[in-house]
Parts: structure tokens; sequence; C-alpha cells
């Protein structure tokens, strides 16, 4: 079978593998469709797992089973690169993407593969069957969106409050979406790129402004109340990102990360600021299954119209490209979606 093997950030090819002999109670999986995500394009932590395969953002049918599987050929699923045991004392206090088991299942070897072997536990844990109205392309979406999910969870967010959105890529549309499903009063985005400053209005963006601009800590302000935004959801890992939420989130509020900060980097928060103000930092990583069934609900009731992030399709022979396309991060590009099995037909 054809796998897309990434030997490092810069470098990604397609390879000829053995397809993964099936262990009791693991399936085979054909891989129909498989989404490129922000952190697939990340460098140093794609070089930290390199040489591998990438894509962990898949949905496919099965097509073969080991013996005593829970899973019979045919079924369409999602499923999950990463699952917990559920009852360890990190699963036990709802820590369950530190727990042990989910740091060290994987597939087999990828989403970016012909097939996969979707091992016992995570058959098990974590994969979910797809219902008739959910097609591929949406069910891409199960695991991001499902992030997003947990990064809303963390703020406990309350009805009525403001939400500053950082970063107006497929994940932070996501995040500006969901703050709203989930009540925010007003979403406020900030972005970099002209180009991705005029969001459809479906993703629930009240007002984009450049964090660049020196009027932009007032306008801000203005537009929160004079208080700052109750909460901040930081896409992008960058130092200046993160302090500018931790200068400008109101008294009271939460910054969460949502991307992993490279380990080298060191950044100065304004600690008298945060405690004074009793501001909380917290980060969101990866997420676990409660989120990836809330997330396939939210995604059968089209809450989130989440097929509209796809931006471009790839082959396997072009994941390469996408990663560097998705790092590059040009206004056309949102979402790209790897196909294993080849380009579906375009409506
Ligand atoms: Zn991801
Ligand atoms: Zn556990």
């Amino acid at each position: 079978m054809k796998v897309a093997r990434t030997l490092s950030f810069h470098e990604t090819r397609v390879e000829e593998a053995p397809i993964p002999q099936l262990e009791p109670g693991d399936a085979l999986v054909e891989v129909v469709a498989c989404g490129l995500c922000g952190s697939d394009a990340t460098d140093w932590y794609v070089d930290k797992k390199a040489p591998t395969v990438l894509g962990h953002e898949p949905a496919g049918v099965v097509v073969e089973v080991g013996e005593g599987c829970l899973l019979e050929p045919g079924q369409r699923i999602f499923f999950h690169h990463h699952v917990s045991c559920g009852v360890c004392h990190y699963c036990a206090r709802g820590f369950d993407t530190n727990c042990s088991l989910f740091r060290s299942s994987k597939l087999d070897p990828g989403g970016f593969a012909e097939r996969v072997r979707v091992p016992r536990e995570n058959v098990e844990r974590d994969t979910l069957l797809l219902p008739e109205g959910v097609d591929f392309d949406a069910a891409t979406f199960i695991e991001p969106l499902a992030c997003s999910l947990r990064a809303i969870d963390k703020l406990e967010l309350r009805a009525g409050e403001s939400v500053w959105v950082i970063g107006l890529g497929a994940m932070g549309l996501m995040n500006a979406a969901l703050a709203k499903h989930y009540g925010a009063g007003l979403v406020v985005a900030t972005e970099l790129d002209p180009g991705r400053r005029d969001p459809d209005p479906c993703w629930g963006v009240d007002h984009v402004l450049d964090p660049t601009d020196e009027g932009f800590p007032k306008a801000m302000r203005e537009l929160t109340s004079g208080r700052g935004p109750d909460h901040v959801i930081v896409g992008p890992s960058s130092k200046v990102a993160i302090q500018q939420a931790s200068e400008l989130v109101a008294p009271g509020g939460r910054v969460c990360l949502f991307s992993p900060v490279s380990p080298d980097k060191e950044i100065t928060l304004p600690l008298n600021r945060f405690y004074f103000g009793e501001i909380t930092l917290v980060s969101s990583y990866s997420c676990g299954a409660g989120e990836t069934r809330r997330s396939l609900e939210l995604i059968e009731a089209d809450a989130v119209p989440v097929k509209r992030l796809i931006s471009h399709r790839l082959t396997l022979e072009e994941v390469g490209e996408g990663i560097q396309r998705t790092a590059a991060a040009g206004p056309d590009w949102l979402r790209a979606v790897v196909y294993p099995q080849g380009l579906p037909e375009v409506e």
C-alpha cells in the first residue's frame, strides 16, 4: 500500500509499505479522507516525530477485522489516533489527554496512508460509526472540532460573555463558531492576514481587528465595555499573541493556549496583572473520547458548517506540498483534506 512518509518538516514522500497485520480486536480501515492539521505543519513538532506518517483527522471504511473486533467490514467510521484508559489518575480528573495510554496509543501507520490498522484499544475506546447524514469530508472535522470543544469547555464560558479569538484559520473559525454556539455575547477576532479579515457571517465573528494596528488595544477595550474580553483563545503560539492576550484579557478572565509553544521558547507574562485581576491561564491539548462524540453530534446537526472550511483537496503525492502550504497559511488556504484512495469527484 502507499503511504506519505514525512522524513522531516521539509520532506515528505510517497512510499510503498506493507499492509499492517491485525491483532485480535484490531480493524484494518481504508482511509477515504484525512484532514491536514496545523500541527502537521508545525516545523519543530513534525521534526520531533519524523520519520512518521502524519494524519490524525481520518475517516474511512472498515475492510478487515481481527478476531473479536467490535467493528464489521463495510462500516463507515471515524477513528481517533489517541485514546485514554478512562480509569487512571488523569482520566478520573478529566485530564484524559495526559493519560499514559493517550500518549502511547496511535494509528498504524497514520492517516496519510491507503490503509490504517486501528489498534484494539482505539477501536474500543474512540471509534465512531458515521451516521448517514455525515459524509467523509464532514467526518474529517470530528477530531479538530472536538479540540475546539475542549478549549471552549476550558473557558467555562457563561452566556453573554465576550470571547477574543486570535487567528482566523480553520481552527479560529471553528473556535469562534463554537463560542457563539455556547452563548458568547460577543466574538472578536484578530488576524494578521488582511485576506482573512472578512469571515462569512456563519462563523459568528462579530468584529475583526488588526492586532498590529497602533490603536488595537483601545479598539478592543471599546468593543468590550472598556474591560477587555472575558476570554481569549490563543490560536497561534506566538509570543506576541500570548502577551497581547495577557495584557488585554478582562479581570476574572481566562486565556486559553490552543497550540503548543515550542519547548525552547520563553515568554514573560504580566503576573502582577494575573494576580490582581484573578486571571486564569489554561491550555487545551488535543481532545478525548467525550469531545469526539459531542463533536460528531454538532456536525450531524449542522451546528457548525465545517465542510465550508475545506479549501484544498490533495492526493497522497501532494501531502508534502500541503504541509508547506498549510504552514504558509495564505489567505485562500483554510483546510486541506487528503484523499488516499484518490480525489473524490467534485460535486
Ligand atoms: Zn490536529
Ligand atoms: Zn487514563
